[in-house]
């Protein structure tokens, strides 16, 4: 069965009988997918995807809102949206037996120390990490 068809890179009408063609030329096909190569890089440059990292401390996953590569130093404040844990509490408690009670209560401190934070929410807290 012969189809005419539109290419989809320069809009000329071709023949063919394969209906899921869609350029007239070898190189139209490689001119579009370069193309389209192009508006992704944009498209990420626009919209940048940064990196993922599971807690160490209540082990969710979640997105870092910055870019780790070019703001090492952010890295040691970021806290987890969960637990609140921020990495430099963990790392400073990693290795010593107890570290997950530990980071919890320095975690507790920071949010009572924050002025707002309201004791049910810290609550909630604990009940989410029942600890070890
Ligand atoms: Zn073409
Ligand atoms: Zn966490």
């Amino acid at each position: 069965m012969r189809v005419t068809k539109k290419c989809a890179y320069c809009g000329i009408e071709f023949i063919t009988n394969k209906s899921t063609k869609r350029f007239c030329c070898r190189s139209h096909f490689k001119k579009d997918y370069d193309r389209r190569q192009v508006l992704k890089k944009r498209e990420e440059r626009l919209h940048p995807h940064y990196a993922k990292k599971t807690c160490e401390f209540c082990r969710r996953e979640s997105e870092i809102p910055f870019d780790i590569v070019k703001h090492p130093e952010k890295f040691n404040n970021w806290q987890c949206p969960y637990c609140w844990a921020d990495m430099n509490t963990i790392f400073q408690h990693r290795n010593s037996p107890n570290s997950h009670e530990q980071v919890f209560c320095a975690v507790l401190e920071m949010r009572i120390g924050n002025s707002g934070t309201t004791l049910t929410q810290v609550f909630h807290v604990t009940t989410t990490n029942p600890g070890q």
